[in-house]
């Protein structure tokens, strides 16, 4: 029997939407649609019915809890506070236990994601045949591949050599350790952009930290929790805070957006006991994203930054990923470090915390939504005539 447990946990949050409708004028999924089911008061209403008893999990309730891009724009501007992600998200868990993954999730998240060893293999052998995809010049994680590829879909190019096949166990710098961080890596890292990684652990050592990249570490987990696969979730959440317990870590940092917010909010979506929720806060608590951590604990001024001379006399503006943004409210670090680089002119976009309509397995189902809104992203852009967007995963690296 379907008890709702993952519902029930989220029930105040669907309770306390007043029905104002304010979200509609930040939801860009409502922006395109113009359907109620769109929009973060569609959605709560929908769950209320379904915790009442008066609504179904039919494939239609699936398709509207699906067509969410978990941006939190609903939130960040909702008078009521109504956390629509959660319940958005333990929706979809509850559809998963009551329907099941179906063959692809199934296969991707459980045989796949689940273990980060497997996953490289099947990377391993993508890289073998990636000679057949459309190619992309992208090397800036996945904005410029949807904004890039309006009409036709492109692939990021995987890396010859893995990070998880370069790195070393533990980075020693020069004398004591001012202190000891463990490094985590992130998928796309890992197999896209290893030199990004391996710069990153450079810039720590040279900070008189001491780095330690645990071999045991997996996958955040963001695409397969926010499908509502708890179940992997929590086995990849618990694999994680498993390969960072040495209590010696003084933090867990990473270069990806997506991971930071990940690995700090396993403790809001996915405890199910007691336990776990401590041990999910204890290890929230350490993550730090890298200009957080950059700014805010090393306390590294942003004039100390020199900028690269193949970056010299450009114009460069900055774009908000959701999960920096809306999930750490991450915003002044990267543009300090931006504003503060000689020879480098800071432009803001409009706009620039709108989201780029990817939404992780968002843009599959729904690439033609995707590419309507990465448009508007992409019209932003334009208007500034930056000759560089500078987002998430480049940002410190670029300014070393
Ligand atoms: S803005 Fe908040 S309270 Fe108003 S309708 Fe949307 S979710 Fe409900
Ligand atoms: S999270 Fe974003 S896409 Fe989902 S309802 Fe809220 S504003 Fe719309």
């Amino acid at each position: 029997m379907n008890e709702l447990t993952e519902l029930k946990k989220v029930e105040q949050f669907a309770d306390q939407c007043m029905k104002c409708g304010f979200c509609s004028f930040f939801c860009p999924v409502y922006q395109e649609e113009r359907t109620e089911t769109s929009v973060a008061r569609g959605k709560n209403y929908l769950v209320r019915q379904v915790l009442k008893g008066n609504q179904e999990f039919t494939p239609e309730l699936g398709e509207i809890i699906g067509k969410c891009l978990l941006c939190k724009r609903c939130v960040a501007n909702c008078p009521a506070k109504t956390q629509i992600d959660r319940v958005v998200v333990a929706a979809r868990a509850e559809m998963v236990k009551k329907k099941g993954l179906g063959f692809a999730k199934n296969f991707v998240f459980r045989k796949v994601m689940a273990n980060k060893k497997t996953m490289g293999r099947y990377a391993k052998l993508f890289q073998r045949f990636q000679w057949l995809m459309p190619k992309t010049e992208g090397k800036v994680r996945h904005l410029p591949d949807f904004i890039k590829s309006m009409g036709r879909r492109n692939f990021p190019q995987l890396a010859k050599t893995f990070l998880s096949d370069q790195v070393k166990p533990v980075y020693k710098p020069e004398g004591t350790p001012k202190m000891k961080v463990g490094y985590f890596m992130g998928c796309a890292t890992d197999f896209v952009y290893p030199e990004l990684g391996l710069k990153f652990i450079d810039f720590l050592v040279k900070q008189g930290i001491e780095v330690v990249v645990p071999e045991d570490q997996n996958c955040c987990g963001a695409a397969v929790y926010f499908s509502g696969d708890f179940e992997t979730g929590r086995m990849l959440a618990d694999k994680n805070f498993k390969a960072f317990s040495d209590p010696s870590i003084d933090y867990i940092v990473t270069a990806c957006g997506t991971c930071s917010s990940t690995l700090k909010d396993y403790q809001k979506y996915l405890p199910d006991t007691p336990d776990q929720k401590e041990r999910y806060e204890a290890f929230g608590n350490k993550v730090k994203d890298s200009t957080e951590f950059i700014i805010d604990v090393l306390k590294i001024p942003p004039e100390s930054f020199k900028l690269k001379k193949e970056f010299e006399g450009k114009t460069a503006t900055w774009h908000d990923p959701c999960h920096l943004i809306r999930y750490q409210n991450i915003k002044d670090q990267p543009r300090a470090i931006l504003k503060a680089l000689k020879g480098l002119t800071y432009v803001e976009m409009p706009n620039a915390d709108l989201c780029c309509g990817m939404g992780g397995s968002f843009s599959v189902y729904h690439y033609d939504l995707t590419k309507k809104i990465a448009k508007k992203k992409m019209d932003g852009i334009k208007s500034t005539n930056a000759d560089i967007v500078v987002t998430v995963e480049r940002t410190s690296m670029q300014a070393c």
